[in-house]
């Protein structure tokens, strides 16, 4: 009889070890970022660890509009976004929990991260300038403020409003300025348009390299990956004709942005959610993703790769709280459109 209680105990053990050994195999996200390098990095996670990786990948936006709609019955164990703002997005409407693990911290630059522990970054990007080598002189160039000044007039070339890089360049500038200021400014800066906004950071980089316009806005890591050959022999060689240019050096720095990690309040794979992000904060993932997306690593001791290396890894970058960017978002965006970019 005794033997027959603990047989029953063990199997009910053993039933719930194997149930949850069966939802512990895996890692649900929710991701943003639009990178080959991720799927890369996610089989070598799974390769290490055995847990699978299921990614679902849209806009930031529709991925918290899909969070909130699916409540409890969410899969998802992490959000990933290109953009401090929407993490805190998340955070603000309650789905995402506190990550206090000792690995994460350690790794982490402080002045980067959330400072009520809500996500991780991952990595960090500038929002830069690139100029034409041959028609503009890089002491033409100074500020983000100074894109609106009328000797611009009908050569900058910059993304939509809708993109999200450019509402947390906005929202900066409203973080810093007010609304009323970064609305004047806007209106210059889409009265010097050479075109209207069309296409993504790269596009810019080829208006530029074509003649279309003298300067673009992009993020750093563009100009490295065509410059590496990735994106084909035309993008490597448009590359070549212009320069890459940190604004606001003699001034507040240059915009800086964070790719994140958020993890989901009521994801069902918390410890696989906490492996996966110490992985992509280990120094194999950051150099990975240093050597396939040439974004800056967070990590310590990785260095970013030659390619955007060489034009200068000590930059002063601009000390406005990253969690601002979701602040102003709303403020930015209404901004934005009433300028008409
Ligand atoms: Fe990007």
């Amino acid at each position: 009889m005794k033997n027959i209680f603990y047989a029953l105990i063990m199997c009910s053990l053993f039933l719930g070890c194997d149930s949850l050994e069966k939802k512990s195999n895996e890692v649900n996200l929710y991701s943003q970022r639009h990178y080959a390098v991720d799927e890369l990095q996610y089989k070598n996670f799974t390769k290490l660890t055995g847990i699978k990786v299921n990614v679902v990948k849209a806009n930031a936006d529709e991925l918290i509009e899909r969070l909130k709609n699916e409540g409890e019955n969410s899969p998802a164990d992490l959000f990933i976004t290109v953009d401090a703002g929407k993490l805190q997005k998340a955070a603000e409407f309650e789905l995402l929990q506190k990550v206090n693990n000792k690995i994460i911290n350690n790794n982490v630059s402080n002045d980067l991260k959330d400072k009520n522990s809500f996500w991780v970054p991952i990595t960090y990007r500038a929002r830069i300038v690139v100029y034409s080598n041959d028609r503009v002189q890089k002491s033409e160039l100074s500020t983000y403020e100074d894109l609106a000044k009328p000797e611009w007039n009908g050569r900058v070339v910059i993304r939509k409003s809708s993109n999200m890089y450019n509402q947390s360049l906005v929202a900066s500038l409203v973080a810093n300025h007010g609304v009323e200021a970064t609305e004047a400014w806007a209106n210059g800066l889409v009265s010097n348009m050479a075109r209207k906004p069309e296409g993504n950071d790269r596009a810019q980089i080829m208006a530029v390299a074509n003649g279309e316009a003298d300067i673009a806005v992009a993020n750093s890591y563009y100009i490295a990956l065509m410059l590496s050959g990735k994106k084909g022999a035309e993008q490597q060689a448009a590359a070549n004709k212009v320069v890459p240019f940190f604004p606001g050096q003699g001034g507040r720095g240059t915009h800086i942005n964070v790719s994140g990690i958020g993890m989901l309040k009521l994801g069902p794979n918390r410890e696989n959610a906490l492996k996966l992000i110490e992985f992509l904060l280990s120094e194999t993932a950051q150099n990975h993703i240093v050597n396939n997306s040439f974004e800056y690593p967070l990590l310590e001791g990785v260095n970013p790769h030659p390619l955007i290396a060489q034009f200068g890894t000590d930059f002063k970058q601009d000390q406005t709280p990253v969690s601002s960017y979701g602040e102003f978002n709303p403020d930015a965006v209404k901004l934005m459109e009433r300028a008409g970019w």
